[in-house]
């Protein structure tokens, strides 16, 4: 099999969360957007539900009802994204609950689906989804009369401690809150780690569950090994890969890989990362393909059969700082053609 296999320590990720809901007293939610950051929404939710997870976010109404059918009735499932045109019948019979961000989709809502359980969402600074504050002033009266479930906004600098926009929101959800009964969320994985005053009745963290930045005590989650097709001897002067891009420099021995660009690993990364045969550092060489990747075997004591690209020697975060970007955006493009191994769960 060429396959690589992305395994999932789903004990890691549970305890992760149990960390990150000890560090206050909220009830602390769980983010499974984008089929769990990519690691798979249905596995890890359960495994979540079971450690005690009640309350599930997730980006649009489709993945509420693909994560209600891996969860049965019972845990709570909102929809970040609210109540959109044609949204009515999937909220319903999956039993989802919208966050409803405007005061369009209140009226869809409460058109569509009287009675039916909703959040609401405030904008308090990052202007991205959320009702602000001039819309709330006109709306909460008929909002608060139907009893929403939860109100949320979301902090756009909650990985960066010192930045002034954090108190900022704070007080302004503060104020749009001010004297309501209604439960309130609005810390993130950075949230929680700012400090209690962000973590009101719900927390909703994500990342820090999946072993990534900003929480740097989270256990690792995940390990990608992948297997070597070929390996072949390369004398001082021949090139590997597309365009030439990289020289031997000595007698080599080069392993080629079964992954690639169209699995994540963004090209970028060329000349910036290694892969581990056990102990030893096997360097990226020449571009990365589109299925394929070049790496320096030369020092292994045998040609390898597997090599490691994602676990304790270089996590998500440093394949993240390599390629400029987020630890999320790493996990979330880890590639579809991969089998995911679960431990635990
Ligand atoms: C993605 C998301 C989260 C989780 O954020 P992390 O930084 O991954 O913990 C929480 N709330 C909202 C509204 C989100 O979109």
């Amino acid at each position: 099999m060429s396959t690589a296999t992305l395994t999932i320590d789903l004990p890691a990720l549970t305890a992760n969360w149990t960390a990150l809901a000890n560090m206050g007293r909220a009830e602390p939610g769980a983010v499974v957007k984008a089929n769990a950051y990519g690691l798979g929404a249905g596995r890890v939710g359960r495994a979540l539900a079971k450690a005690g997870a009640r309350t599930f976010f997730v980006a649009v109404a489709e993945e509420g009802a693909a994560l209600r059918q891996a969860l049965g009735p019972g845990p709570v499932i909102y929809i970040l994204s609210g109540h959109m045109a044609g949204d009515a019948d999937m909220l319903g019979d999956m039993d989802l609950t919208p966050i409803l961000n405007s005061l369009d989709q209140m009226i869809r809502h409460l058109e569509a689906l009287p009675g039916h359980p909703f959040g609401l969402q405030l904008d308090t600074g990052m202007n991205r989804l959320g009702m602000e504050p001039s819309e709330w002033a006109a709306v909460r009266d008929i909002a608060l009369a139907q009893d929403p479930q939860l109100i949320i906004s979301h902090l756009a600098c909650a990985d960066e401690p010192d930045a002034p926009m954090n108190t900022d929101q704070l007080a302004r959800f503060r104020q749009m809150t001010s004297g309501l009964d209604c439960p309130l969320s609005l810390a993130n994985t950075g949230g929680i780690l700012l400090n209690r005053a962000y973590h009101f009745d719900v927390t909703r963290p994500g990342i820090g569950m999946y072993g990534g930045l900003p929480f740097d005590n989270a256990r690792p989650v995940v390990t990608l090994d992948i297997p070597v097709i070929q390996c072949r001897d390369v004398a001082p002067g021949d090139a590997v890969g597309y365009g030439r891009a990289w020289i031997a420099q000595r007698p080599s021995r080069i392993a080629t890989l079964s992954t690639g660009y169209a699995d994540g690993i963004l090209r970028c990364l060329g000349d910036r990362i290694s892969v581990w045969a056990d102990d030893v550092r096997c360097p990226v060489v020449g571009r990365i393909s589109m299925d394929l990747i070049g790496v320096d075997v030369t020092d292994t004591a045998s040609d390898p059969k597997s090599v490691s690209l994602l676990g304790p020697q270089q996590g998500v975060d440093t394949l993240a700082d390599a390629a400029g970007t987020i630890g999320y955006e790493i996990l979330t493009s880890l590639g579809e053609r991969y089998t995911r191994r679960y431990l635990g769960g």
